[in-house]
């Protein structure tokens, strides 16, 4: 396993994570790698929590054992504390033969790593079912960044068929697979290799004069360290999704097509070499009619419903979460980088509320039936339910306002988009 993740591996790690950058998109092979490390961060909150000096973990407050560090790791991060708490729930909608997604994998991991260090167990195993590869872990010490957020300090090494590990290694694992207690965690390749990528950026961060006593065997190990890590904020994602390029030869660029705005050029002549490929696709949108929706912020009673929709709470500890709270109730709308350019929307209809939100989940609109909604929610259910009697459909939208989207309803894309 090369460590650098190709190209197309690149781009699939940034889709798991909401960031939805294509094969055609122009953008430099290095710029994709840096977008992966920034999506990375994100994940981790790390301008929250790692934007100060280098970390020296033995001048850091120890974490206390008493508390649980498999519920600390996901603290403030309702997708996945939901979907960890209950995997039975979890196995039931998965599908049969959904593509690995490594990046949540990588997540539920890292809590196996805090239930492994709450029974006690410190040495762990990722291997794929092949154990061809694996990253063999030693949990050092846990310790607090801030109140509540937990650091697991470890040391790791990584084997591969092509660079197996030493004896020493096998012997160690040999006699911790003995221990009953001992536990290896199951992890595709993929998932080992972006696993690999979040501890090669984080042992930037630990102080180099920051020691750990080893094994005699544990000389090749790597120090790093793990934070809690989620999935990424709507605003991370609204941000890291912009700036794909000039769809032609992927230079920076903020200009668009004038007909549509939905593709970026860089210039007159990057258009025109698109041209004969765009022009379908333009024309469709440039005669289309817009109808005006005006859409509410949580009122009392769904917030409930808001709650979930929300990948997570910024932070985890009560006065935040107070303030993330407080934002709701004063209905602060989705984050806005598009100002009024077209995008496509997914509607989506049951009996009492219509769902409407773009392809990363960065803008979410929801609106519940009710006396003055009536009239919009049935044009909308209306256009929805038209077509092959599915409840859900494809359009386009502009932002007009914070709370204002205006939606095509005639037209629908031409292909059904990847969503
Ligand atoms: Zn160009
Ligand atoms: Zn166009």
């Amino acid at each position: 396993m090369s460590a650098e993740p190709t190209r197309t591996m690149t781009l699939n790690y940034l889709l798991m994570m909401g960031i939805d950058i294509t094969e055609n998109d122009k953008i430099s092979d290095e710029r994709i790698a840096k977008r992966l490390l920034k999506a990375l961060d994100c994940a981790q909150l790390a301008s929250k929590w790692l934007s100060g000096p280098q970390l020296t973990p033995s001048q850091m407050e120890k974490w206390d054992d008493s508390e649980s560090l498999n519920v600390a790791l996901r603290r403030g991060n309702p997708v996945d504390g939901h979907r960890l708490a209950r995997p039975d729930i979890e196995a039931k909608f998965k599908k049969p033969n959904a593509p690995i997604n490594a990046f949540r994998d990588l997540r539920t991991s890292i809590n196996q790593l805090g239930e492994l260090w709450d029974k006690g167990q410190r040495v762990t195993r990722f291997r794929c079912e092949d154990k061809l590869y694996a990253i063999t872990m030693r949990m050092v010490e846990v310790v607090k960044i801030k109140n509540k957020i937990p650091m697991i300090v470890l040391l790791y090494r990584a084997t591969t068929p092509a660079e197996p590990s030493q004896d020493a290694l096998d012997h160690m694992w040999k006699s911790v697979e003995d221990d009953p207690r001992s536990y290896s965690i199951l992890a595709s390749q993929s998932e080992q290799r972006i696993l690999l990528k979040l501890l090669a950026l984080n042992a930037a961060r630990i102080h180099p004069a920051y020691r750990v006593s080893r094994e005699l065997f544990e000389e090749g190990f790597g120090v790093s360290f793990l934070i809690p890590t989620g999935p990424l904020t709507m605003k991370d994602r609204a941000s890291l999704n912009e700036d794909t390029g000039c769809v032609v030869c992927g230079n920076k660029t903020t200009k668009r097509c004038a007909g549509c705005e939905l593709v970026k050029y860089c210039g007159a002549i990057c258009q025109r070499k698109d041209w004969r490929t765009h022009k379908p696709k333009c024309m469709t949108l440039a005669k289309v009619k817009w109808h005006r929706f005006t859409f509410s912020p949580p009122s009392e009673e769904n917030q409930a419903y808001y709650m979930n929709r929300y990948s997570r709470a910024d932070d985890e500890d009560e006065d935040t979460i107070a303030a993330y709270l407080t934002r709701q109730e004063k209905g602060v709308p989705p984050p806005n980088n598009r100002a009024d350019r077209p995008f496509l929307i997914k509607i989506q209809c049951n009996l009492s509320s219509i769902l409407i939100y773009d392809r990363h989940r960065s803008t979410e609109f929801t609106m519940f039936r009710n006396e003055s909604s009536d009239e919009d929610f049935m044009k909308l259910a209306q256009a929805t339910w038209q077509e092959n009697g599915h409840l859900k459909s494809y359009r386009w939208a502009k932002r007009i306002s914070n709370w204002t989207l205006e939606i095509c309803l005639d037209v629908q894309p031409p292909d059904e988009p990847e969503w």
